[in-house]
């Protein structure tokens, strides 16, 4: 279903859908430099390669899983708009490419694992067909 919401960067309303990440993927890993957004699904064989990251540890605001998470982002083309793809990295908006939301995670992995839905309103890539050739 389609909704509406209000960029904190422009004041614009964006239009787009909230995918639930519980629910099909596990990860949502934003562009750099725009509206994109890579999914990893929870069967991508990235997972195998890198078991740590879903083995439970304290650390302050879970920084822990950043080396992680820069190995895996590693695994993947950039958007085509010549952006990366990092776990760290807030939605943006499609019309200004500020970010869309409130805050910007802060260097805090804890707040993107919060996030339980991601907002689409741009393109979006499947992990399993975004991968780096080896
Ligand atoms: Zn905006
Ligand atoms: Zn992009």
């Amino acid at each position: 279903m389609e909704e509406k919401i209000i960029c904190k960067s422009c004041g614009e309303k964006i239009s787009g859908t909230y995918v639930n990440l519980g629910f099909s993927c596990t990860a949502a890993l934003n562009c750099s430099k725009c509206e994109s957004i890579l999914f990893i699904s929870d069967y991508d064989d990235v997972w195998n390669k890198y078991p740590k990251l879903k083995e439970a540890k304290f650390e302050p605001h879970n920084r822990h899983l950043l080396p992680y998470w820069n190995a895996i982002e590693l695994e993947y083309e950039n958007c085509d708009c010549g952006g990366s793809f990092n776990f760290m990295n807030p939605p943006r908006c499609p019309l200004c490419k500020g970010s869309l939301g409130r805050y910007t995670y802060e260097d805090k992995p804890i707040l993107k694992q919060w996030d339980r839905y991601s907002f689409v309103c741009g393109k979006t890539y499947k992990g399993e067909e975004h991968k780096k050739q080896s």
